[in-house]
């Protein structure tokens, strides 16, 4: 049974058609299916508008707007299916491209991302997309071209460990994808926004750079944060050192006194400063031991 989840905020006008769409997509494909849409607090009462049909159409609503990772995380938890689809409500995804999907999960793929072609957004956007996505590729072995596609399909053991918090569902293929599941993508089309707004402003791109780096730091040095906290400690120790070092040289072998070097203060900087980045490397070190030992 394929489950297909919707998070929606204030999308009233989309969800009708949506629903629509989407039950004539999933017809044709002759199999099982159930719609979940998860309102996200939303406060034009979209959701009085979805048609709930016994076992195929659930909706599901959110005290209050807890974004779209939490909808997602709710959406899950409320589904069945051993096949499950994430979907954006805006019908900016088309519901005629789950048979792509739903061919490359018979193929045997654990998890399938879209490719959004010919992508409706700000030329600032797609630029900052292509670079996060290269950032990705080169520095976490990231196998994804459009990783932020809200379109994707996986068998639901595929995500079966996976912390949904704050803003990481971002990063959930990554996560599948380093569990060792088989992963692939698939193109999709993507329309053009027809009715409300986008819900992220322009903050997208700031927010979105914290959470690369929070990705980068939580798959790579997670496990081993001396590794991060370390080299850079080291270095900003050694740097402060070799100052000192030079200044006391000097002050010995040629009598410059040190209240007229102004960078003795950036040397006991660097040294203390170094020191206290090992040490947080020692206590996240402790933190992991402690967590694992159970
Ligand atoms: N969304 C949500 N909660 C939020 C923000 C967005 O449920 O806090 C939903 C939104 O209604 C849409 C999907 O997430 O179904 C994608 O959002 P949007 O289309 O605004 O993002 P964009 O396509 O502009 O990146
Ligand atoms: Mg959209």
């Amino acid at each position: 049974m394929i489950s297909v989840i919707i998070p929606f905020y204030n999308e009233k006008d989309s969800l009708v058609i949506l629903q629509n769409k989407l039950k004539k997509s999933l017809t044709l494909l002759k199999k099982e299916y159930e719609i979940i849409f998860v309102d996200d607090g939303s406060n034009d009462n979209g959701i009085s508008r979805i048609k709930a049909d016994g076992r195929l159409i659930k909706t599901v609503r959110l005290r209050k707007r807890l974004g779209k990772g939490n909808a997602l995380k709710v959406g899950l938890e409320n589904s069945t299916g051993d096949v499950v689809v994430f979907m954006d409500a805006d019908l900016q995804d088309d519901p005629d491209d789950l048979k792509k999907f739903v061919k490359k999960i018979e193929d045997g793929y654990d998890f399938v991302n879209g490719i959004r072609i010919g992508r409706k957004d700000g030329r600032l956007v797609k630029i900052y997309s292509k670079l996060a996505a290269k950032f990705l590729r080169k520095f976490l072995n990231s196998p994804f071209t459009d990783i932020n596609c809200g379109f994707k399909a996986f068998k639901r053991e595929a995500i079966g460990s996976f912390t949904f918090y704050g803003n990481n569902f971002r990063f959930l293929p990554l996560d599948v994808f380093y569990n060792g599941f088989r992963v692939t993508e698939v193109e999709v089309k993507n329309n053009e926004r027809t009715y409300g707004e986008s819900k992220y402003g322009p903050t997208k791109l700031i927010v979105g750079i914290f959470d690369t780096l929070t990705a980068f730091f939580i798959y790579k040095f997670a496990e081993k944060p001396l590794h991060f906290f370390g080299y850079t400690g080291v270095t900003t120790f050694f740097i402060g050192f070799a100052i000192l070092f030079y200044l006391t040289l000097e002050r010995i072998f040629h009598r410059i006194l040190l209240y007229r070097r102004p960078i003795l203060f950036l040397g006991m900087l660097m040294v203390i400063v170094g020191i206290q980045i090992i040490m947080t490397g020692i206590i996240g070190e402790l933190i992991v031991y402690f967590n694992k030992r159970k």
